[in-house]
């Protein structure tokens, strides 16, 4: 799965919602996250992100890796 990070608080661009697929990000308040069944790695909101908020989740960088925690307590997977 891909997984919004730290970058997205206080920007929450929403380009990444125009462009998925498969409509999987979700306003989650302080940020947007994405639902980590629904995604299918298709990387396109990583490339379209203006602040670089998106990974996949194997290349989050260190310090930022709670994040696919945090979407997994939002969405309950
Ligand atoms: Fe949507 Fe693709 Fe981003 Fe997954 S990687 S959240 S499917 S745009």
């Amino acid at each position: 799965t891909h997984v919004i990070a730290q970058p997205c608080i206080d920007t929450r661009d929403q380009a990444c919602t125009e462009v998925c697929p498969v409509e999987c990000i979700y306003d989650a308040g302080d940020q947007f996250l994405i639902h980590p069944a629904e995604c299918i790695d298709c990387g396109a909101c990583l490339t379209a992100c203006p602040v670089n908020a998106v990974y996949l989740e194997t290349d989050l960088p260190r310090g930022w890796q709670g994040f696919a925690e945090k979407a997994r307590k939002h969405f309950g997977t």
